[in-house]
């Protein structure tokens, strides 16, 4: 038996793409292996959002050429795609195919572990490209299952690199993600996630929209939760808001991409939003869901920000009230209009909007923890990796710890009633509504 390690980096829809090509490798029996073992091949799968994620990648690919160099070694993902000059010259690599025809890189390693010649898949992503028919349904240890339903952006933000590594956006078809989300519920998994690159577009080419989605995994046995990944605040409709909130176990914990709270930079960003729009959408969903919450991504340091520009985005993201903000210094990204940009602020000037973000940020999600006590909320445990405590997300993705009476017990997969009795930095901590009988468990 072949036995075959992979090395992932970037984003969900990235980490899934590895799990489903894990499937089509112990489809034909390859074992998938951890960095100890020995490997017959190694797939390094890529991601290019920062010019330090490729060095990063590069780096993984040496080391992997060292470690074993008899391997077969395979450079997927976005790096390729986005420059694939630079990438079909990399020599470490026996295999480079990029965003595209992952579901072929079983195949392709066999083919190259017999004949050993060097492969170079890159092709331009075109109008028109079909959404990639990958799933994944083996969920080892996972409570949680990201499901990728949407690929490619058509949105060109002035800092982004994704457009180039993804091509246009497209959607997973409706039968294929029902088959996949049924999957995932024979294997006992509970939650779903649905995750994209630009999420908020799904179906858009389907006639279909995020609430179909919502709606078939809801309509799935098994199937307790269903979450929504990162979604850009836009196509979110009053009918569509209607729709999720009449979908039990839909989990109200909106993470709206935000980047600025303030106008000017929205613009230079090439966003199609503005603060105030922004905010609008913020009070539509609580009109549906006066207990939701909103997490978000925020970026200091763009080209032509000025102070008063930040201090706007500061004020902007206390009026919103999120639970927690994901603050970002912006990163020059080769190839992307901001990087051509005049006015490029300093590194010292980022760090310091960067902590004043982010003690803003502190600040909130202390107010929005401590804000939790005393409630009761149904908790999906995970797996078990701490000797004191059982812990588990809370439908607005709050991680909740409660002691762990019996550490021979696990808890793992159980949706439990527990009251909040107290909040730590990132997480509370309570008690089961309940007392537990471990006996029964
Ligand atoms: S919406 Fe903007 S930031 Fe998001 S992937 Fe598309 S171009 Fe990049």
């Amino acid at each position: 038996m072949y036995r075959v390690l992979f090395i992932t980096f970037g984003c969900k829809v990235n980490h899934y793409e590895t799990e489903c090509m894990k499937e089509t490798f112990r489809a034909r029996n390859w074992e998938v292996i951890g960095e100890e073992g020995q490997a017959d091949a190694v797939v390094i799968n890529s991601c290019t959002v920062t010019a330090s994620g490729d060095s990063r990648v590069l780096t993984a690919l040496r080391k992997a050429r060292t470690r074993y160099p008899e391997a077969v070694i395979a450079l997927t993902g976005c790096y390729p795609q986005a420059d694939p000059e630079t990438a079909s010259k990399i020599t470490e690599a026996d295999l480079i195919c990029g965003t595209k025809d992952r579901g072929r890189t079983c195949e392709l390693v066999e083919s190259l572990l017999s004949d050993r010649k060097r492969t170079v898949l890159l092709s331009d992503h075109k109008k028109g490209d079909l959404f990639e028919p990958m799933k994944c349904t083996h969920y080892e240890d996972n409570t949680r299952a990201f499901v990728k339903i949407q690929d490619g952006c058509d949105r060109f933000c002035s800092y982004c690199i994704i457009p180039y590594a993804r091509g246009r956006s497209r959607s997973k078809p409706p039968e294929l993600l029902r088959e996949e989300a049924a999957g995932i519920a024979a294997n006992g998994v509970k939650e779903i996630v649905l995750s994209g690159i630009n999420l908020a577009f799904y179906g858009a080419e389907m006639g279909l929209t995020l609430a179909d989605a919502v709606e078939m995994c809801a309509g799935v046995d098994g199937i307790e939760r269903i979450r929504l990944g990162s979604l850009e605040p836009e196509m979110m409709t009053d009918s569509q808001l209607e729709r999720l909130a009449a979908v039990p176990g839909f989990c109200p914990q909106f993470h709206l991409s935000l980047q600025s709270g303030c106008t000017r930079t929205l613009k230079a960003m090439n966003r199609r939003y503005t603060a105030e729009e922004y905010f609008a959408l913020t009070e539509r969903i609580r009109r549906f869901f006066p207990d939701c919450t909103f997490t978000t991504d925020v970026m200091v340091g763009f080209p032509q920000e000025t102070d008063d520009d930040h201090a706007e985005s500061v004020a902007f993201i206390r009026k919103v009230g999120f639970s927690k903000v994901h603050v970002f210094r912006y990163s020059r990204r080769h190839g992307t209009p901001a990087d051509r940009m005049s006015g490029q602020v300093p590194e010292s000037l980022k760090t310091e909007r960067w902590k004043s973000m982010t003690a803003a940020a502190d600040e909130m999600r202390e107010t929005y923890l401590r804000s939790l006590v005393g409630r009761t909320v149904p908790v999906l445990f995970e797996r078990e990796n701490c000797p004191e405590f059982h812990q588990g997300r809370a439908p607005d993705h709050t991680l909740i710890k409660i002691s762990r009476k019996n550490p021979e017990k696990s808890l793992r997969n159980r949706i439990i009633s527990v009251i909040i009795e107290e909040n730590g930095p990132d997480n509370c901590f309570g008690r089961p509504v309940v007392d537990l009988d471990y006996d029964l468990i």
